[in-house]
């Protein structure tokens, strides 16, 4: 085969979804070899590579092509976070970056290559998304958007490969943090739902990827309650055939505002599960203003009210060590994972990655206080509170190292980023 996906746990939906769209626009995905094994790869001497991560994978990805580029002589093409906001660091280990939505790119980019025996030649300008080097010159041909992401279906018909089903793209709120907005754009966008029921056929439980499920059918700033309902009431037949619809949970949230006795209500009366997650991110609301997050802690608070009223469980996520969180501010986030976890909320904790592609990329993160680090073991060791935060710690590092010595401006779908460190 002359073209192999490099699968991962990470990956999968993203690269169900590109060949669902690579199959719907008449490329023939039989031709590709898909797969986790390296071992495969090597054996099928392809003559292109696909890879698609994040900035917290890069280093594991670079040793990965160094030891293939050693066994085979293919191209080797990145598409994801990363290689659309440090396109000049993806081009150090990589020949080719797709930058932005990458669907059509991808279908472009695979038969120019699959007619031109695998060469980077000029013709590749004349496809959007794409940065190469052409000559020694750094290429790039524009960010590539897809407005209508529901033109692809979100599975291959031809392939047994499933995954949660991604039913809407794009978040107005802009936090701060958060790459979606700045790769995906500000206006939030909705599969169908004909289409969305049709896909949700071929899964056992039905599960979906959305920014903020309760925001479905609206541009994403409001509640559309007329919209959201029609969803998962049409979802109901599948239910009735034994599926389980799980909405607002793994792998998607929901906003904290969005949670009210009316969605609360959906939910129980056409859904399965019994818990949702949403993000709260500070105890604090100036670190909330400043994160640009567009809710309060008011919010928060009345969210897992309600939600404890509704016999749902609230899952709430938190980020620790954002920029400029003093002791104080971090003494507020305390009290608030408490009072959650008192009303019977579980709590996550993360501690902020800078990420490439954001307006925090070259923010600092903020040292845990000793009364944080001490408060997230407690809770930790007694299982009340999940998360890697040792592990990201770690990490967070390493990312603020390598934005600030590969510093490149960020290719957006909104144009230039603000950023405010
Ligand atoms: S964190 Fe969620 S709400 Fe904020 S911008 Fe990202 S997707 Fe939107």
């Amino acid at each position: 085969m002359q073209i192999a996906i490099r699968m991962t746990n990470r990956n999968h939906n993203t690269f169900v979804h590109l060949l669902g769209a690579l199959e719907a626009q008449g490329f023939d995905i039989d031709e590709i070899l898909i797969t986790k094994k390296l071992e495969d790869i090597i054996r099928a001497k392809p003559k292109a590579v696909l890879y698609s991560f994040m900035t917290q994978e890069v280093w594991k990805v670079e040793e990965e092509v160094k030891l293939l580029r050693e066994k085979i002589n293919a191209l080797f093409i990145a598409g994801g976070y990363h290689a659309t906001a440090m396109p000049k660091h993806t081009l150090r280990t990589f020949d080719i970056a797709v930058i932005g939505e990458g669907e059509e790119t991808l279908f472009y980019l695979l038969n120019a290559l699959k007619s031109r025996k695998f060469k980077i030649t000029k013709e590749l300008l004349d496809i959007k998304g794409l940065a190469f080097y052409l000559n020694g010159q750094f290429a790039f041909t524009g960010f590539a958007k897809v407005e209508d992401f529901a033109r692809f279906p979100p599975y291959a018909e031809t392939s047994k490969l499933i995954a949660p089903i991604e039913i809407s793209r794009g978040c107005p709120f802009a936090c701060r943090y958060c790459q979606t907005p700045y790769m995906k754009g500000f206006l939030m966008r909705h599969r169908p739902i004909d289409q969305i029921v049709k896909y949700s056929k071929r899964m056992k439980d039905m599960r979906y990827i959305t920014p903020n499920a309760f925001a479905y059918g609206s541009p994403g700033g409001t509640l559309k309650i007329r919209k959201l309902e029609a969803l998962l009431k049409a979802l109901q037949p599948l239910r009735k055939e034994g599926r389980r619809l799980y909405y607002g949970t793994f792998p998607s949230e929901v906003r904290p505002e969005f949670v009210k006795p009316e969605t609360l209500e959906l939910l129980i009366k056409y859904a399965d599960n019994r818990r949702l997650a949403i993000g709260a991110q500070s105890g604090d609301d100036e670190m909330l203003r400043f994160m640009h997050r567009g809710h309060s802690i008011t919010h928060i608070m009345e969210a897992v009210e309600y939600m404890i009223e509704y016999g749902i469980e609230p899952v709430v996520d938190f980020i620790v060590g954002l920029p400029n969180e003093d002791e104080e501010k971090q003494r507020k986030s305390i009290e608030l994972m408490k009072w959650i976890m008192r009303k019977g909320g579980k709590v996550r904790a993360h501690y902020f990655m800078p990420l490439p592609g954001t307006p925090f990329a070259r923010c600092k993160p903020s040292s845990l206080s000793k009364e944080m680090s001490k408060f997230l073991g407690d809770m930790a060791r007694e299982g009340k509170i999940e998360g890697s935060w040792g592990e990201q710690i770690r990490l967070s590092k390493k990312l603020q190292k390598l934005i600030e010595e590969f510093y490149e401006e960020p290719m957006s779908y909104v144009g230039k980023i603000r950023e405010v460190c």
